[in-house]
């Protein structure tokens, strides 16, 4: 006897143009976020739905997500700029990322091709890929490029917010004039050598130009915006969408409100300046270690946000990606959450959870579903074949 679902599934079949499910037909591959930190310092378990955060397994799934890059992030404040402590902390996240797939190969699978991602969601699994946020942990050594691709990081960002020796930033004042030094445009040419997308996101102008002339293979922003919208540095301004997309790359629209909400960074700060006496007592009270003061600030900073700045909705989002869109075409744009690297969300898409919201939004929009597989991961899933192209053991 067929059960009630299948008589339902027999009686009424989904519309066509059924926004859920267009959703969970497409491979959806979100570029970047933090929560493998949180499974390392706060020893999180992403098979359980978490009641805080913005990702575990559990919601990944019910957002239709197939593949996850995990940002390998090394604070420098914390571990070094460099240095062995800043080399172990990336590897630390490595191991904890690929111990995801060894302890639960039922829900995930490590990832560093395409064609993982694509089995991966064939077989109902998530694929997990690892990129590096900061080159912190190359410490100024060309070899350590080629270390961190055979452990299977598949993009890098040469600088996070505080500016390397060999690129600037867009988040420190150095970062204003630096760009790449010598060695980092022999960083960039061993990156496409070895098939490691280069990531544009946080870094300086000056550096996304050098980038631009330096790299002979696709270049990717895994979590930035359009400073069109919402004019911060860490967003990109038209001509470098443009040249970006010139490469063949992605933008991946990021969906923090301080990145796609004009006005909202400069509320935060005003508020970051009031609240500063209260994060100070937080980090004061708690007696963890340095890491855990960290997240003591950053849970007021939280709960502050919430309170007092403005409410972002995932329609936000979707004006980047439309604006990349009439700038250059669909095939350049995909999606880079941020999600556990930032204090804030969008309402609508407050998780990973709540992805299908993006979809429905877009097809609000007029976006056709081929539209829509390109943003969600099938742009992103060119760019990964194009890099894996020439791989490294054709030198
Ligand atoms: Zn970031």
């Amino acid at each position: 006897m067929p059960s009630t679902k299948e008589i339902n599934r027999q009686q009424s079949p989904p519309p066509a143009n059924d926004p859920s499910a267009i959703h969970f037909r497409a491979i959806a591959i979100d570029m970047h976020a933090d929560t493998v930190q949180r499974v390392l310092d706060e020893k999180v378990d992403l098979e359980e739905r978490l009641n805080d955060g913005h990702f575990d397994a559990v919601r990944a799934k019910e957002g239709g997500l197939d593949a996850q890059f995990f940002s390998i992030w090394v604070e420098p404040q914390l571990f070094g700029g460099g240095g062995p402590r800043a080399v172990k902390r990336a590897d630390d996240q490595i191991a904890a990322v690929k111990n995801l797939a060894q302890q639960h190969p039922e829900t995930w699978q490590f990832a560093t091709t395409a064609a993982d991602v694509r089995r991966a969601a064939a077989d109902g699994k998530i694929a997990a890929l690892l990129g590096l946020e900061g080159g912190y942990a190359i410490d100024e050594r060309l070899e350590n490029v080629e270390r961190y691709y055979k452990m299977g990081v598949r993009y890098m960002s040469p600088a996070w917010s505080v500016s390397t020796t060999w690129a600037g930033s867009s988040g420190d004042d150095v970062g204003a004039s630096r760009g790449l030094n010598d060695f980092g445009k022999t960083v960039v040419g061993e990156m496409n050598r070895l098939g490691m997308m280069v990531d544009v996101s946080h870094v300086s102008d000056k550096t996304f130009w050098d980038i631009m002339n330096t790299s002979t293979k696709p270049v990717v922003a895994t979590h930035s915006a359009c400073r069109a919208i919402a004019d911060v540095p860490r967003n990109l301004t038209d001509d470098m969408i443009r040249a970006l997309a010139k490469t063949g790359g992605v933008v991946n629209v990021i969906f923090y409100p301080e990145h796609i909400e004009p006005g909202w960074s400069g509320r935060k700060k005003s508020l970051d300046a009031e609240i500063a006496p209260l994060v100070q007592h937080a980090s004061e009270d708690e007696p963890g270690d340095a890491v855990h003061k960290k997240l003591a600030r950053d849970r007021v900073r939280q709960q502050q946000y919430a309170l007092h700045l403005p409410k972002v909705l995932v329609s936000r989002i979707v004006d980047h990606i439309d604006h990349i869109v009439k700038l250059v075409g669909v095939d350049y744009v995909g999606i880079g959450s941020d999600f556990d690297g930032v204090q804030a969300t969008t309402s609508d898409l407050a998780t990973v959870a709540d992805l299908p919201n993006l979809t429905r939004e877009l097809l609000k929009r007029g976006y056709s579903e081929s539209d829509i597989d390109k943003i969600l991961g099938g742009n992103m899933l060119r760019v990964m074949e194009a890099q894996e192209a020439s791989p490294a053991s054709s030198k």
